[in-house]
């Protein structure tokens, strides 16, 4: 068609940000990660972390890595050196922009003076319990507290005495003075600061009054120059709220919130609750378990960080929750993998097969292609001679119709080799096939350019006295998909079979050396990635990272 006009459908995000740009709301665009360094980052962080960062890049704008640090119990250390890790194999790059919230500490004491000061906060009395009943519900406004309406001055004193350890926990609170017959509960006085006499894992024991999160927040990014403040669907109702702690705070250019729909995939555990119980139950291998989706576990099972921006970039934003289907990012591994990695032989359940008028001593160096669609990754040498090995599934006795691979008397092509004919097997005392016979045309070597006559079946092979052994991982989801992923009770469907460790398997001498998360393509059996924790040069480890095949088709572009 001529004069098409191509449509570049944007998300709303960017709508928001090109519209603030042009009406000059915002003159640059900043964006932040904040995570909380309570556990190990998921698919879900990955989007955010990918949208947040592409948005600073797409807009030349900047984007900051800030760690949300402001609740003392659950934090660790070891959680932030693996979210940097993730986030820095992701590819977002933070230049020198790391922060953390518990270095704000003092500006967000002063917040909380200025407040105050305006007659916009007030210290509370009232027990948690009670504070809890005045809120009131959905349907019922909630009820003013007595200690409402002390002076600025009782007030000051008050948190004073707060910050410098007079009160046990929970014995005062801090609170913003809004509108107990709010309909958004978020604005009925909602506690701002707490006494909490606790050890923080980066100020140590300065503070004993810990800043809540919807005040710390908007304060965080007010600060660091936050344009767009993007965070998941279950914030919506507290965005007046942290509308009202900027304004309040007459920060000059005060940042906006924007939610949009968390990510959910399909038959995988994403809560971190869960997770730590398969943990903690010894049922996975840690948090990096290859059948996990924290992002070290998609990094170990051998996903790459292009397969999961891919992945993401297809689900899209939304603004309405959604679940995605598992297929979709097997789909971006395959598709990013498929023309960069080499394709090599692997056997993963192997039966000897022997070419009974192929010479004894003799080993031919075949010349084999890495990627027949990618000419760029040059060719290999694979050694070929009389003993090689087989996919036992490659050979039957009896074969059923339309099977085209070995059966006595049957044709088939030996991949990037030779012509080979069945004339039979060997078996043991219990009737299980040892060694597959035949033999082979010498006219028929591969890229001699034979044409005699053509075969229904090709099969794969390795040279079984030049193969590297080595253990092959498959996985499963590890629910159960059927049946759906809880069970009555709540305890999570497993999956019995998600990991199945095949230990006797041969691949390519070439192998060998392989180093830790190197891909492959194994010929018919799927992607794979030599494992980091496990393999080593004595015992090669591969995980399969997807099969062949594929459940998923990209929609068609209309
Ligand atoms: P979880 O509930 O899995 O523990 P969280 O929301 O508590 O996650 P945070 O560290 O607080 O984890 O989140 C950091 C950022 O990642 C937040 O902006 C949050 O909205 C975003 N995020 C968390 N889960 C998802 C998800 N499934 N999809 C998209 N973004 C997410
Ligand atoms: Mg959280």
């Amino acid at each position: 068609m001529e004069n098409e006009e191509i449509v570049v459908s944007k998300n709303f995000i960017e709508q928001i940000i090109e519209k603030d740009l042009a009406e000059g709301y915002y003159d640059h665009v900043q964006t932040r990660f904040p995570p909380e360094p309570n556990g190990y980052l998921h698919i879900g962080h990955a989007k955010s972390i990918l949208l947040n960062y592409g948005l600073a890049q797409k807009y030349g704008g900047k984007f900051n890595m800030r760690f949300d640090d402001t609740n003392p119990t659950k934090e660790k250390i070891e959680f932030v050196e693996s979210i940097k890790k993730d986030i820095q194999w992701l590819g977002a790059d933070w230049e020198d922009r790391l922060f953390f919230a518990s270095d704000y500490f003092p500006q967000m004491y002063e917040a909380a003076i200025k407040l105050i000061k305006k007659g916009k906060a007030y210290v509370c009395d009232l027990s948690p319990e009670e504070i809890r009943e005045y809120r009131g519900t959905l349907t019922e406004p909630g009820k003013e507290s007595p200690y409402r309406n002390r002076s600025v001055e009782e007030n000051l004193e008050l948190f004073e005495n707060m910050k410098n350890g007079v009160y046990k926990d929970g014995e005062k609170v801090l609170r913003a003075k809004i509108d107990m017959s709010s309909p958004n509960i978020n604005m009925r006085d909602p506690i701002i600061y707490r006494v909490a006499h606790m050890t923080h894992h980066n100020t140590g024991d300065t503070w004993c009054i810990y800043p809540m999160y919807d005040f710390a927040h908007p304060i965080e990014d007010a600060i660091e120059g936050i344009t767009h403040s993007i965070c998941t669907l279950e914030f919506e109702d507290h965005r007046p709220l942290y509308d009202w702690v900027v304004t309040e705070l007459e920060y000059p250019h005060p940042p906006k919130q924007i939610e949009f729909a968390k990510l959910y995939l399909t038959n995988v555990i994403t809560g971190k609750r869960y997770i730590k119980k398969l943990v903690e139950d010894g049922i996975v291998d840690g948090w990096d378990d290859p059948r996990l989706v924290s992002i070290s576990a998609l990094r170990r099972r051998g996903f790459t960080p292009e397969s999961i921006k891919m992945f993401v970039d297809l689900v899209g934003v939304a603004k309405a929750n959604s679940s995605v289907d598992y297929a979709m990012l097997e789909y971006c591994i395959r598709e990013d993998l498929k023309l960069k990695k080499p394709r090599v032989m692997a056997v993963l359940d192997p039966v000897k097969l022997i070419i009974d008028n192929y010479p004894e001593d003799i080993v031919e160096e075949l010349e084999v292609a890495n990627n027949l669609e990618n000419p760029e990754l040059g060719s290999r040498k694979v050694p070929f001679c009389k003993e090689l090995y087989i996919e036992r599934e490659d050979f039957m006795e009896e074969p059923p119709k339309k099977y085209f691979r070995l059966f006595p008397g049957n044709e088939v092509r030996l991949m990037n080799a030779y012509f080979v004919t069945c004339t039979g097997c060997v078996k043991d005392e219990d009737g299980n096939v040892v060694e597959v016979h035949c033999t082979y045309d010498p006219e028929t070597r591969s890229g001699s350019g034979f044409e005699g006559r053509k075969v229904k079946g090709t099969i794969h092979w390795v040279s079984a006295r030049h193969a590297a052994q080595a253990e092959v991982r498959l996985y499963e989801n590890i629910v159960d998909e059927e049946k759906g992923k809880l069970n009555e009770d709540g305890s999570l469907n497993l999956n019995p079979n998600s990991l199945v460790v095949l230990d006797k398997c041969y691949v390519e001498p070439s192998l060998a050396i392989a180093e830790p998360e190197e891909k492959f393509q194994f010929v018919r059996k799927g992607f794979f990635c030599v494992d980091s924790k496990d393999s080593t040069k004595e015992h090669l480890v591969f995980n399969r990272i997807v099969s062949m095949k594929s459940s998923f088709k990209l929609p068609a572009a209309n």
